[in-house]
């Protein structure tokens, strides 16, 4: 999993870029894409922005290496206008896969929340924090999946979530 998040930005850059020239020279209608995002939404939550999105893809260019709160003020708001974005972000809690936090193996350090430009813009979310508003079932959680990626304990998972099952 690791592996895969490391390339993430890659991926990012191939399917943005097949995207951008499915949509506008093969005149594939926004209608089919959207539906597809949602789609998309239902099962993994709103994966379309940091994997798929080519307008990701540039904002993600110019924030170079920044993580945590620096990123997230650069990144947030130029989402506001997408409905894809919407439609992910609303889906989020309630998608098939979902993070998902071991507080057995969890040793509390916070590099989670550190890395995560939720966690670390507001106070009120946390990956493990159990008395605060999980951050991956946010509406502003674009699965990047840094925090999965940073645990050093693998306390956190990206995996399915069955129906029935809530977390906060
Ligand atoms: S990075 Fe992992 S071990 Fe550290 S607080 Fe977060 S979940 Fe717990
Ligand atoms: S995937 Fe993790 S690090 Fe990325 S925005 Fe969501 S909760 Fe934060």
């Amino acid at each position: 999993m690791k592996n895969i998040i490391s390339k993430r930005r890659i991926v990012q850059g191939l399917v943005g870029a097949s995207l951008y020239v499915l949509v506008f020279y093969f005149h594939i209608s926004l209608l089919y894409v959207l539906i597809a995002g949602s789609i998309l939404g239902i099962i993994l939550g709103k994966v379309f922005c940091r994997w798929m999105c080519p307008m990701g893809f540039i904002m993600e260019l110019l924030m170079g290496n920044k993580k945590g709160s620096e990123a997230g003020q650069m990144y947030q708001y130029h989402k506001l206008g997408c409905p894809i974005a919407w439609i992910g972000g609303i889906l989020n809690k309630f998608s098939l896969f979902r993070i998902r936090h071991n507080p057995e193996s969890c040793t509390s350090c916070g590099v989670c929340d550190r890395n995560c430009y939720i966690s670390s813009l507001n106070e009120n979310f946390s990956l493990y924090k159990a008395e605060k508003k999980a951050s991956g079932n946010s509406f502003s959680c674009s699965r990047c999946l840094e925090c999965v990626s940073s645990c050093p304990k693998g306390s956190l998972k990206y995996s399915f979530l069955p129906f029935g099952r809530s977390e906060k």
